[in-house]
């Protein structure tokens, strides 16, 4: 671990910022870097949104309007002070991501590029066509930030009030995605159905995300309203938006300090630009953007992580490592756990359930019964309906008739997330994990219904109590597993067996009271299948409840209490591992074309 603590490193890069400003820099290059923070600001909550969240947003520069126009027209036609009108940008800005977001992050992938675009043309020229506004005149007269007789609009002060408001933010995400909610942030991009899976509201994350990026973009606007003195449209176009989202791929759009080289190498690049592409094509037209978009080509060719990786290289390595102290775990009171099913009581009930794909019957009216304490096993050929008999019972796909009854109350219908809150937690045939989070983090995933604790909290740093909680048990059930050598190593970095067992872990994490693995085996070599028969051995040792779906014989006839066999979607038999094995029926569907 870094022996300085998180905070003081973090105090003493805020206070470099009004050494910096006292250095005898010449004012034009303390005039680019508060253009560079500007940008800055607006690139961080592109790292969020885009780099994290894999949302694509080119409509920023139109939320960077609002926080400008806002706080523009009410200091200047209605007198109010500009620290009271950053909040009303802020409330505006709030209101209309929510509404765009709502209305398009609903639908799938491509929606959202397409709305910001929508949203950005038609925000721009709304504000050129509203003589409230000035029309594409704008505002004029802004007034400064003045703290007491002190202009905070200004050159070295305004450097220290806008970078400090960049490292402020920087800080914030990072705390964020450090936490429990940027634990589910980080799974939007890739990992959609297994976040949901373990109760993770997707569709609200990311909204979340959406709308802390166009908060981002709010506060810079005030400030480059109050900077200039001055707004017209021209700064918050769709061209802006774009550039933004250049700069964050510049930057390295999943590194929260890629915002800032980002910001930083479009503006010089842009300056430089300016200069010679005249004296080298003759003209002055804008050539740029065909010079922007080659430039943007070879860093992605070349250096896909972006220009952060080049400063990032000569950095002190700080391998990242959720912030969880071994000895802090056993204080406080534990993690709520859930009242668990007696011994014996019916846990899962599927009765004729049923699945058409078009013509294809892939489930055809099959029942059976999951008691607690049991190992259910499903078998049956390649293609007899296994998965689909799992996903129709843990809510991924809806039923075309039949119910799924689970600890009394009917599930069937219901969303993943809210099965998964019923406490049904499950694995995924073809493992499913964000490869660049540590083991621990994505194990804490699983106990993401178990927190509480928001993105504000987290961001403000107010969360380290429950968070030393949930790390905490992913720690414990990573242990109960024999995978406690392995915390803080990447999930990508693990062989296939630890990834199985690594999702074993993550389903445990949220106290379920019925565990359903989808072909834990698939893919594992021997040694790797015996620690998962001894880990299956010791759950049921502890009374837990499962639904194992596998193709491997051996294992299944080892682990499990009693076992349902389906061919061709239809229910074949059921019985004890014994009678299956004797059973001719299965012989000559199954173990004959086998043994
Ligand atoms: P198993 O897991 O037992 O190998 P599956 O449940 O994956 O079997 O598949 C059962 C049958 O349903 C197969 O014939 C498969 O091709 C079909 N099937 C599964 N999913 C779909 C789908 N989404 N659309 C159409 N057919 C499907
Ligand atoms: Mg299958």
């Amino acid at each position: 671990m870094n022996p300085v603590p998180v905070w003081a490193q973090r105090a003493a890069l805020l206070a470099t910022l009004p050494v910096l400003a006292l250095l005898p820099l010449p004012d034009f290059w303390i005039t680019q870097l508060n253009y560079i923070g500007l940008y800055a600001l607006v690139v961080l909550g592109l790292v969020l949104l885009t780099g994290v969240g894999g949302l694509t947003s080119f409509g920023q520069a139109a939320f960077v309007g609002i926080g400008a126009y806002t706080s523009a027209y009410l200091t200047v036609n209605m007198g109010l002070s500009p620290w009271v009108t950053v909040f009303a940008g802020l409330a505006i800005t709030a209101v209309s991501a929510l509404l765009v977001g709502w209305i398009t992050l609903r639908m799938s992938g491509h929606y959202l590029p397409l709305a910001t675009i929508a949203w950005g043309l038609s925000l721009y020229y709304l504000m050129g066509n509203l003589d409230a506004l000035g029309k594409y005149d704008g505002i004029l007269g802004v007034p400064s930030l003045m703290l007491g007789d002190w202009d905070l609009s200004r050159g070295r002060p305004f450097f220290v009030l806008c970078w400090a408001l960049v490292l402020l933010g920087a800080f914030a995400l990072l705390n964020l995605l450090d936490s429990r909610t940027g634990r589910a942030i980080r799974a939007l991009k890739s990992a959609t159905q297994m976040a949901e899976a373990m109760g993770v509201d997707t569709l609200r994350h990311k909204i979340g995300i959406f709308l802390i990026a166009a908060l981002f973009a709010s506060v810079s606007g005030w400030l480059f309203a109050h900077f200039q003195h001055t707004v017209n449209p021209s700064p918050f176009g769709l061209k802006m938006g774009i550039e933004y989202l250049f700069m964050a791929v510049l930057g390295g759009v999943g590194h929260v300090w890629g915002a800032i080289t980002g910001a930083l190498f479009t503006k010089l690049m842009e300056d430089q630009l300016q200069v010679w592409l005249p004296l080298w094509i003759g003209t002055s037209g804008s050539y740029e953007v065909i010079v922007f978009g080659v430039v943007l080509v070879l860093v992605l060719q070349y250096l896909p992580n972006g220009t952060w990786s080049l400063v990032d290289r000569w950095l002190p390595a700080t391998p990242r490592q959720a912030t969880w102290d071994n000895a802090a775990t056993g204080k406080g009171p534990g993690l709520s756990e859930r009242s668990k099913p007696a011994m014996g009581e019916v846990v899962l009930d599927v009765h004729q359930i049923r699945k058409q794909f078009g013509g294809l019957v892939a489930v055809n009216d099959i029942s059976f019964q999951v008691r607690a304490g049991q190992i259910v096993g499903l078998i049956g050929p390649n293609g007899a309906g296994k998965s689909t008999t799992f996903n129709l019972v843990t809510g991924v796909l809806g039923l075309t008739s039949g119910t799924v009854t689970f600890r009394g109350e009917v599930i069937s219908g219901s969303p993943s997330r809210v099965i998964a809150q019923r406490g049904m937690s499950r694995t995924f045939q073809h493992v499913k994990m964000i490869p660049d989070m540590t083991v621990l983090e994505n194990v804490a995933l699983g106990a993401h219904l178990r927190g509480h604790k928001g993105a504000l909290s987290a961001m403000l740093g107010l969360d380290t109590a429950e968070e030393q909680r949930l790390l905490g048990e992913a720690a414990r059930q990573l242990q109960r597993i024999g995978m406690g050598e392995l915390l803080h190593e990447q999930a990508g970095n693990l062989a296939m067996g630890q990834q199985r067992l690594l999702e074993i872990a993550r389903a445990l994490c949220s106290d379920p009271a019925l565990l359903l693995l989808d072909e834990p085996a698939a893919g594992l070599r021997h040694k790797e299948k015996e620690a998962l028969a001894a880990v299956l051995h010791q759950l049921r040792s502890e009374g837990m409840s499962i639904l194992l779906v596998e193709h491997d014989m051996d294992l299944v006839m080892d682990v499990t209490d009693h076992i349902v066999v389906m061919e061709f979607g239809t229910h074949l038999m059921e019985g004890t591992p014994e009678q299956v094995q004797q059973s001719p029926q299965v012989r000559a569907a199954y173990l004959g074309t086998d043994h």
